[in-house]
């Protein structure tokens, strides 16, 4: 009773976006939802996300400009984009906390452009560095939002011991948010994203205020979470992390699209800028005219080491020290470089800035 009090004086401090869950509908247990599923529903062939020339401006300036991102379940799915690029517009679109100004936005296969609270009841979404009541313990936190669920006391005990233990907080269910770190404060708040067991997870930089092992478990986390099922949509600015978390990627600038589809995609884009350097122990002409013929790499020479810019998606390197060897050189080192995520978003950003 005292948890209800407490969350009723302070009310004002949640986010909107938990305001409107109330209890509208009954939580919906994973089983519920399979058997809805396995029922044929028809919205299962929908994509999970799909906005077309979404856009929304703040007075004169244009946030997200004409965004059209289709996201199908299971995906792990990044959103990348500097600083302002309007990845929180978007995402706040995304939950019914702003109102797009025009496009249409679908989630689930419903129209979900504004005030849905029906569709928000689906959708489990942790805000970027959430602030919640510092009095409260982080399992009457929980058990708040189970409770805005309409979760039984037992689901609400249950599952809050389940998600305090997947976040890393066992043990820490009973102390203050307060006096939580920055860490377990993004850590309690992708347990309650995901309290309801919710279709689709929309998480807004997860990995802000994590250290290196924290941003481990919580990579282990988000693949956990699309094995049962689910589907991931979050934000991020670290290329690295979303490189080795996310299937799909979809990358912003000032507000417009520069690249959305699979990692396998944007490595067409990063392309132009794969190379592999070669270390031979002695530098010698014969070598360099052997590599300068080669036809998928142009070549720039520095003393003993090469740099072969590639223009193959192929695996060469084969190729390459035969020919090295055939012309009398030896090789010391190969190493690959470029090609990744992060070249693909420097060349795209870098060309539309
Ligand atoms: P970051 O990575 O820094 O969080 P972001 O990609 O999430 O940035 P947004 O927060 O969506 O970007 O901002 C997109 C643009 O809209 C920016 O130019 C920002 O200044 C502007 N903006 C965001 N919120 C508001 C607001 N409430 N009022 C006016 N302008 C805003």
């Amino acid at each position: 009773m005292l948890v209800r009090e407490q969350f009723i004086a302070n009310f004002k401090q949640v986010p909107s976006f938990f305001r409107v869950v109330r209890a509208r509908k009954k939580y919906n247990s994973p089983s519920q939802l399979g058997a809805q599923f396995s029922q044929g529903n028809s919205l299962l062939d929908s994509p999970v996300i799909q906005t077309q020339d979404l856009t929304k401006s703040y007075g004169s300036r244009v946030a997200v400009n004409h965004l059209s991102l289709t996201v199908e379940a299971k995906q792990i799915h990044g959103f990348l984009g500097p600083n302002g690029a309007g990845k929180t517009t978007t995402i706040k679109m995304l939950v019914g906390l702003l109102t797009p100004d025009s496009g249409s936005l679908k989630i689930l296969g419903m129209d979900a452009a504004g005030d849905k609270p029906k569709i928000r009841q689906r959708i489990g979404y942790m805000p970027e560095l959430p602030k919640f009541p510092k009095h409260l313990t982080g399992g009457e936190l929980l058990d708040v939002y189970g409770r805005m669920y309409g979760m039984s006391k037992e689901e609400r005990k249950r599952r809050a011991a389940e998600l305090l233990k997947m976040v890393g907080l066992e043990g820490r269910g009973r102390d203050k948010i307060g006096k939580y770190s920055k860490g377990m404060q993004q850590r309690i708040g992708i347990a309650q994203a995901l309290l309801s067991d919710p279709e689709l997870v929309i998480l807004d930089e997860p990995s802000i205020g994590l250290d290196p092992v924290g941003m481990v478990e919580v990579r282990d986390m988000v693949k956990g979470i699309v094995k049962g099922g689910q589907t991931v949509f979050f934000s991020s600015h670290l290329l690295a992390e979303v490189q080795q978390i996310c299937d799909h990627v979809t990358i912003i600038n000032n507000g417009l699209t520069l690249f959305t589809g699979t990692l396998e995609d944007i490595a067409a884009v990063a392309m132009p800028s794969r190379r592999l350097v070669l270390e031979v122990q002695k530098a010698s002409d014969s070598v360099l005219q052997t590599l300068k013929a080669l036809p998928f790499a142009t070549v720039e020479a520095n003393g003993n080491v090469y740099t072969l810019h590639l223009n193959t998606k192929d695996d060469v390197r084969a190729d390459i020290s035969r020919a090295v060897s055939g012309a009398g050189g030896v090789i010391l080192k190969m190493q690959e470089e470029g090609g990744g995520l992060e070249d693909a978003f420097m060349s795209l950003v870098g060309k539309e800035s």
